[in-house]
């Protein structure tokens, strides 16, 4: 049985949506041309005017924005309102460079909490859940987001902020945690952690986690529920929008609803910029409609993935994106072919490996080489040479039958990775130093 925190917007009919973004759009267009003047130029130098958008389906004769848009006004080349009326910064995380910066007026806070209070809903909180966040609070968008929402919604939340595994697993146990929000990384890294304290998956009181901030696969999924004994939903943001909740999933955990009312999606071909069907795989692209303060208008996120509008069982009428299969610039190409690290991923768990890997790219000789580290657990340490010599290779089969290349596999001993209490870092392309 659906729940939701604001039914009539979330159950909405989609051309009633369709009329409010029209609607919403228009305001929009004219407030970021009176008051930024960096995509007032953008417009003057594609010849669009403010008149000419009449509704959604004006949308293309908008100019993109890109992070380095961003990077170029620095830092409040995009500010729409006077700064004294914003009320917070935050950051990104620089997983890809240099730190971008967004802001926000206790009215853009206020609809962001309002999404991810949708989102934790939907994961079927309530104000009775005891709501454990350890998304990183500060610059980064995932503490104070999900702390936000689970404020909105009445839930006790815990402020744990990211790190410090034994407090978390303290505070877990005797305050009896609900919810758990994190990064998919950090969860997985839980699990194994409560097993290692001796903890099995029904000693915990957790029944959902809401996990986002980095790509996960559905393998990784099944591996974090089976740990903690849990439902673990997807949630998708980024700092440019606000931060998490743009999107979520439902109980039907069949790609995430966009909160439309908010933002318009679209997907482009990332090399020409033209706006695909729905269905077809491509860059996502947002439109910030109710922001007052950090407007973003086409606004391209590098992540690739699918919309779909086919009706939801949940009731929500929202537009699903599928998972990001990663950002168009975390593609690596090996020996030309086109490698993304969740693919790796989702061969290791299925053949049995914990979520902790490396994924090392290096060019030697003009060719590229791959080499993927991963993690032994430590009954299958104490397997002789021969059988661990045996091990690599069935798996280096799997991910060559995956990617169609041959990468070298070393099975490394338990503890010897790193793990990550924020997004993880899976790839080390050493061809850069090379460049
Ligand atoms: P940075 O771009 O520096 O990492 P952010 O912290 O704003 O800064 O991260 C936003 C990015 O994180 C998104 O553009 C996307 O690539 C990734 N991301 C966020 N949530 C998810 C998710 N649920 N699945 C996959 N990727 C995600
Ligand atoms: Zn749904």
């Amino acid at each position: 049985m659906s729940q939701y925190y604001q039914k009539e917007i979330e159950t909405m009919p989609q051309e009633q949506i369709r009329a409010l973004q029209s609607e919403k759009l228009v305001r929009q267009v004219r407030h970021v041309y009176d008051h930024v003047p960096y995509y007032r130029d953008l417009m003057d130098k594609k010849g669009v005017k403010p008149s000419d958008i009449h509704g959604i389906e004006d949308l293309s004769k908008l100019p993109f924005l890109s992070k380095s848009d961003l990077r170029e006004t620095y830092p409040y080349g995009m500010l729409a309102v006077p700064l004294s009326d914003c009320v917070r910064i935050h950051s990104t995380s620089g997983t890809t460079g240099k730190r971008v910066i967004a802001y926000y007026t206790q009215h853009d806070i206020d609809l962001w909490e309002d999404c991810c209070a949708r989102a934790i809903v939907a994961a079927g909180g309530t104000k009775e859940d005891v709501v454990q966040v350890c998304y990183g609070y500060g610059l980064f968008t995932g503490g104070s987001g999900l702390h936000g929402g689970s404020h909105k919604l009445g839930s006790l939340t815990l402020p744990m902020s990211s790190g410090n595994t034994d407090r978390q697993i303290q505070f877990m146990m005797d305050l009896r945690s609900t919810i758990l929000c994190c990064t998919p990384s950090y969860a997985a890294y839980l699990g194994e952690s409560l097993k290692e304290r001796g903890y099995k998956p029904e000693d915990n009181a957790l029944r959902a986690g809401i996990f986002g901030a980095e790509p996960w696969t559905e393998e990784m999924r099944r591996d974090i529920e089976t740990s903690l004994g849990i439902k673990a939903y997807d949630i998708y943001g980024l700092t440019e929008t606000s931060g998490p909740g743009v999107a979520f999933e439902c109980e039907e955990q069949h790609g995430m609803h966009i909160n439309e009312d908010h933002f318009i999606a679209e997907i482009i071909d990332p090399d020409t910029g033209e706006v695909l069907p729905e269905g077809e795989k491509g860059e996502l692209v947002f439109t910030s409609l109710d922001k007052e303060a950090f407007p973003l208008l086409r606004y391209r996120t590098r992540d690739i993935c699918v919309l779909s509008r086919k009706p939801c069982s949940c009731g929500r009428t929202h537009v699903r994106m599928s998972k990001p299969m990663g950002r168009s610039d975390d593609m690596m190409i090996i020996r030309g072919v086109n490698v993304f690290p969740s693919q790796i991923e989702a061969v290791l768990l299925n053949e049995g490996y914990a979520p902790n890997y490396l994924i090392e790219v290096d060019r030697v000789k003009n060719t590229d080489t791959l080499d993927v580290y991963v993690e032994l657990a430590p009954e299958q340490f104490s397997d002789t040479v021969g059988a661990i010599s045996a091990r690599e290779k069935a798996l280096a089969d799997a991910i060559k039958t995956m990617l169609g290349i041959n990468p070298k596999v070393h099975l490394v001993a338990p503890r010897t990775i790193a793990r990550s209490e924020g997004k993880a870092v899976r790839v080390v392309d050493k061809r850069k130093l090379h460049d």
